[in-house]
């Protein structure tokens, strides 16, 4: 199998996290980046496993060495994916797979900005009332954050840079488009 690059995004709720981890437990061969972040960490989440968790002055040094073959700010955070975190991932595994924002996964997609096949996979909820029901029971952010993500999924936009579109209603029918796609680069 050829080295490709898979960009997931989607609204924050539509499961691309859920997505992402069942094509990571099922496909060796895939691995995902971890990305830099000014966001402060998540109960549960781990420095150099969910992100690396940096400073703003400490992310601004490493956009100033043009580390990042992409950075956004989203939500009031810095967010970037390092060319070494892609590298560490393609070491090892052939398939890299990367979750970033529209802004980060147009800048990926449309200046073909890898050497790698690359493609884009847009996770869409079923409607905006099930994308609200997900994140209140997720149950991660305050109200302020939720209400702005919320605002953000609007801007469902830039479409036509995605290979495919995956409306995750059933989540066994959205694990059978993975598995497709997985499928179709072997
Ligand atoms: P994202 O990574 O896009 O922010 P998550 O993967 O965290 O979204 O999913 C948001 C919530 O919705 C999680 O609690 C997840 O378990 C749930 N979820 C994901 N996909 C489905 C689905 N098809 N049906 C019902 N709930 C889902
Ligand atoms: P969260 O704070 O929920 O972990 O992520 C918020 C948003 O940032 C998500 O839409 C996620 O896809 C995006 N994101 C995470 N890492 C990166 C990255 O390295 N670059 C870009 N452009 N977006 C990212």
């Amino acid at each position: 199998m050829k080295k490709a690059v898979i960009v997931f995004s989607g609204p924050s709720g539509a499961g691309k996290s859920t997505l992402i981890n069942y094509l990571l437990d099922n496909y060796n061969e895939a691995g995902l980046t971890t990305s830099h972040t000014t966001r402060k960490p998540r109960i549960g989440e781990k420095d150099g496993v969910d992100y690396y968790y940096v400073s703003q002055d400490a992310f601004q040094d490493m956009v100033n060495a043009g580390e990042f073959i992409e950075y956004v700010k989203c939500y009031g955070n810095m967010y970037g994916t390092s060319k070494k975190a892609i590298d560490i991932v393609l070491y090892n595994k052939n398939i890299c797979i990367l979750d970033l924002d529209y802004e980060g996964a147009y800048k990926v997609l449309e200046n073909n900005l890898l050497p790698y096949k690359c493609f884009g996979i847009l996770i869409l909820p079923p409607s905006i009332e099930t994308l609200k029901k997900r994140l209140i029971e997720r149950n991660s952010e305050n109200e302020h954050e939720l209400a702005t993500r919320l605002t953000n999924s609007f801007q469902i936009r830039l479409i036509a840079n995605y290979k495919y579109v995956i409306i995750n209603d059933d989540l066994d029918i959205s694990k059978k488009c993975i598995d497709n796609i997985l499928t179709s680069l072997s």
